[in-house]
């Protein structure tokens, strides 16, 4: 098993393989697990309900360690991280513990008449050894609330959190070891090398969370052994402002999703369109909000964290704009702080006047920086969600309900949240997942277990009476012309 320490300062060009986390070490593991399925323990589900178990106290025991190594990575508060990291999965494995027997019950089906007498039931069986490649924006969240459903389902699994976020990723292999099975559930840490290395081995389902340059690299790979893949991507989520909507209330929702996480949400909204008039009205109480929900200086605020590196930081940096900030940006204002690389600190940072061709719109901004662009009205936001890349959600905040079954209808996208932000993709009931180029499939909940399961049909028939024999060539006589009538 790795045991792969990260020098986070280091480039990843620079970082070898860990000692362990060879080739021929990952070929090891990946037999291990393999034979581990095959020798039936992961079937039961009390076994599954038990494995499920020991995360959930797991979860409790390391607490301490997993929170200080998410403040480590990005700068998260300790109630932040109960939020939206370990509660998230604390509450995925209550569900789906509470719902599993029901959920794997047969389902009952029934084949028609033409095959009468006969009987069916749909059984949902462990798709085997699994695979999941995590992302170090939410580094817990996203690598266990998968893991959730994989356990669930039955499967075998190798943990690949990101390197990106070291300190997660070693609490996280921390935990792994420690607390769960080692038949069931293996860890490897590494980067681009070791994860290159574990795509190479053939697996029953890889479940990436990431950017969709790798997506391709990991479908590619898992194409050379007709391996099934759950891509959750990202891309630019958009989030459209009608006119008559209570803008204090909505600005208040529109600055807790994009500035959550310092912005380094998936689902974060990207960019906002409304009319001049709205974007007028709106944007006191977007600065309103800023203040309230994070201080007047949201450098000293707890619930306000830091960029992943320096990397990033100097990424989104670069897509700001300070002539058209009107909130944050590099320099800072009226007494707060502008950004500072040396913490990694940008402040939520508003731009205006933004035009679709600017930088910040060329891509995900998956920072503290909100882009506003003036449009016509919702069909002109419409037609330029249709001409983008479908997203994983988009947002639409107004009171009028044909227009809200106009965006349900006339855009594509993973979600479609009207008047909230961020909030459903933390429902165990909802499916989370992306559509197009922001992913394919989805999980959370039973969604989840049906990702790391294969819906398999039983069908029996009893030998008598025959009935088949009607359709046996060769076909003659009174056969014939009841199988012509039959088969129009
Ligand atoms: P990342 O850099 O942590 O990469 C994700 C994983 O891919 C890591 O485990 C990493 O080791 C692996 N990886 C990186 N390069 C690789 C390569 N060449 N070959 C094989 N594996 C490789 O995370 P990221 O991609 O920067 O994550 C941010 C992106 O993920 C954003 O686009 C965001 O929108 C998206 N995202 C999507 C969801 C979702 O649920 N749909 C959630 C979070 C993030």
């Amino acid at each position: 098993m790795s045991t792969a320490s990260h020098d986070s300062t280091a480039p990843d060009s620079e970082r070898g393989p860990a000692p362990d986390g060879s080739r021929a070490a990952i070929a090891d593991e990946t037999a291990a697990l393999r034979d581990a399925f095959e020798s039936g323990r992961t079937r039961s589900i009390r076994a599954r309900l038990d494995q499920l178990d020991a995360l959930r106290r797991a979860l409790r025991s390391e607490r301490r360690r997993l929170t200080s190594a998410l403040e480590q990575d990005l700068g998260k508060g300790r109630i932040d991280s109960a939020i939206t990291e370990l509660g998230v999965v604390t509450q995925e494995i209550a569900h789906t513990s509470r719902h599993l027997r029901s959920w794997l019950a047969p389902e009952k089906l029934t084949l028609g008449a033409m095959l009468a007498p006969s009987g069916g039931r749909l059984i949902r069986e462990p798709l085997g050894l699994t695979l999941i490649i995590a992302p170090w924006n939410y580094p817990l969240n996203l690598t266990l609330s998968p893991l959730v459903a994989a356990i669930a389902g039955g499967n075998t699994v190798i943990v690949k959190p990101s390197e990106v976020a070291p300190a997660t990723s070693a609490a996280l292999a921390h935990l792994i070891r420690t607390h769960l099975d080692p038949d069931w559930v293996r860890v490897v840490e590494g980067a681009v090398e070791e994860t290159t290395a574990l795509l190479e081995q053939r697996f029953d389902l890889i479940f990436y969370t990431g950017n969709g340059t790798v997506g391709r690299i990991v479908a590619r790979a898992a194409a050379e052994h007709l391996t099934p893949t759950i891509l959750e991507l990202g891309g630019k989520s958009p989030l459209f402002v009608d006119q008559g909507v209570d803008l204090e209330r909505a600005a208040r929702r529109i600055v807790w999703g994009k500035f959550s996480n310092t912005g380094q949400t998936c689902v974060a909204p990207d960019y906002l369109m409304a009319t001049a008039k709205t974007v007028e009205e709106l944007l006191p109480h977007l600065r309103r909000a800023v203040r309230e929900l994070y201080g007047p200086d949201p450098r000293r605020c707890e619930a306000y964290g830091r960029m992943i590196n320096d990397k990033h930081f100097d990424r989104v940096v670069g897509l700001i704009d300070d002539d058209q900030v009107v909130l944050g940006g590099t320099r800072g204002s009226a007494g707060a702080s502008g950004a500072d690389r040396a913490s990694r600190y940008l402040p939520p940072t508003i731009m205006t006047g933004v035009d679709w061709t600017d930088p910040v719109m060329a891509e995900e901004v998956f920072g503290p920086v909100l882009p506003i662009l003036t449009v016509g009205g919702p069909d002109e936001a419409i037609a330029r969600i249709r001409e983008r890349d479908k997203p994983l959600t988009a947002y639409v905040f107004t009171e009028d309900r044909d227009l809200e079954r106009r965006f349900a209808a006339e855009t594509s996208s993973g979600s479609l949240a009207v008047n909230l932000t961020l909030a459903h993709v933390g429902s165990p009931t909802m499916p989370f997942g992306g559509v197009g180029a922001s992913g394919m499939g989805a999980y959370h909940g039973r969604a989840g277990l049906q990702a790391f399961t294969h819906a398999k049909p039983v069908v029996h028939k009893p030998l008598r009476p025959d009935t088949l024999r009607l359709v046996y060539p060769p076909y003659r006589g009174l056969r014939r012309g009841l199988l012509s009538r039959l088969f129009r």
